[in-house]
């Protein structure tokens, strides 16, 4: 049988600057449906978002075996999709997290990560909040049934004030789309936020099929800087490296000012990151949970 909890980036490849961690998925795809999504390239039907198989009973029989480390939920899906509100999946799957005294890294766009609060609370953990835009409108091009940016804010106020770390990913970044993060950032820094994590667009064919879909002129405008100028990684197009390096130290002087850490994921940069990329340094330690 596959394992459900297996290690983050067993391949550590070179562009992952995360802290060695467990990750797994309570469900198999996503009905958030954002443009620029990476795992809808490699999970058939991606969008018909279903519960995992026999989740639960394998959760608890691989987490008896755990030893406190860190799980960070999830990696190649949301754990909030918009089913997880009848379905409460993820929430039993936190039951059995924290009974086995993991420690536990969200990483989200929904706020019904706050209806989990009162078990958040009982172990050392952290949300990542992913907000890509103030702009409830441009939200709902880019990533059609997610929360909006109003909804996620108001979550990060209310996991700040229930006492769970929160960090904010500004992921992806598309240049032309929501390239200028200043108003965001500074909301986030007068919510309270203590750490971004950044990334830039990475073009690969099914995100670009759907991004060219949604926004024909900033596709024929990003064309020459992806598919000519751009560098190829893996399955992925990146922007060229300069421009990676532009936009993202630009994020990082923002974070700077507003007085926040700062981390990139996955665009051999590292040498920005003023923190753990993850925003894993805002875990407390279980002496203070
Ligand atoms: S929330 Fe994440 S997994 Fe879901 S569609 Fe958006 S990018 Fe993909």
């Amino acid at each position: 049988m596959v394992p459900l909890i297996s290690s983050f980036d067993p391949w550590r490849s070179g562009l992952c600057t995360c802290p060695p961690k467990l990750t797994f998925n309570p469900y198999t795809g996503c009905d958030h449906q954002c443009i620029y999504c990476y795992a809808s390239g490699y999970i058939p039907n991606f969008k018909d978002c279903h519960p995992k198989k026999e989740a639960l009973a394998q959760l608890k029989r691989e987490a008896a075996k755990l030893k406190g480390e860190t799980v960070s939920i999830s990696n190649s899906s949301d754990p909030y999709p918009r089913v997880e509100a009848t379905e409460g999946l993820t929430r039993r799957c936190l039951e059995i997290l924290v009974e086995s005294k993991c420690k536990i890294q969200i990483i989200t766009k929904s706020n019904l990560v706050t209806r989990d609060d009162d078990l958040l609370i009982k172990v050392p953990a952290t949300v990542a909040l992913t907000i890509t835009t103030h702009d409830n409108g441009l939200a709902k091009l880019i990533e059609p049934f997610a929360p909006s940016p109003s909804k996620r804010l108001r979550a990060v106020q209310d996991l700040t004030k229930a006492g769970i770390p929160v960090s904010v990913r500004i992921d992806p970044i598309i240049p032309l789309v929501n390239d200028q993060p200043q108003k965001l950032i500074a909301e986030l820094a007068n919510i309270g936020v203590k750490h971004i994590t950044c990334s830039t667009y990475k073009a690969k064919a099914d995100n670009w099929m759907r991004l060219t879909a949604s926004m024909p002129q900033v596709a024929e405008k990003l064309k020459p800087l992806y598919f000519v100028r751009g560098e190829k990684i893996g399955g992925s197009t990146l922007l060229p490296k300069e421009f990676r390096y532009k936009i993202l130290k630009g994020v990082r002087d923002l974070a700077e000012v507003n007085g926040m850490k700062f981390g990139v994921c996955r665009e051999g940069l590292a040498q920005l990151n003023t923190a753990s990329c993850d925003g894993s340094w805002l875990m407390p330690k279980a002496k203070d949970v």
